[in-house]
């Protein structure tokens, strides 16, 4: 998806704006940290072709504290 390449139908047809798709209120929980990050942090990636959408999370430290307490896959 990062790279304009949809994950799903193989379309380029991706599109990027920060909170572009949001849900919930002025921040989102992220579970075992304890805390909300602002909405602001995330990018929304869509590709117009299927509609498929990803959220990322863009502060580094919000990563690294869910990289020490969630599980890895
Ligand atoms: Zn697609």
């Amino acid at each position: 998806m990062l790279n304009g390449q949809c994950p799903r139908c193989r379309s380029r047809s991706v599109y990027r704006s920060r909170n572009g798709v949001i849900s919930g209120d002025k921040h989102i929980f992220v579970r075992g940290l304890g805390f909300s990050s602002p909405r602001s942090d995330r990018m929304t990636y869509v590709c117009t072709a299927c509609g498929y959408y990803e959220n990322y999370i863009s502060d580094k430290a919000v990563c690294r504290k869910i990289a020490s307490k969630w599980e890895k896959v």
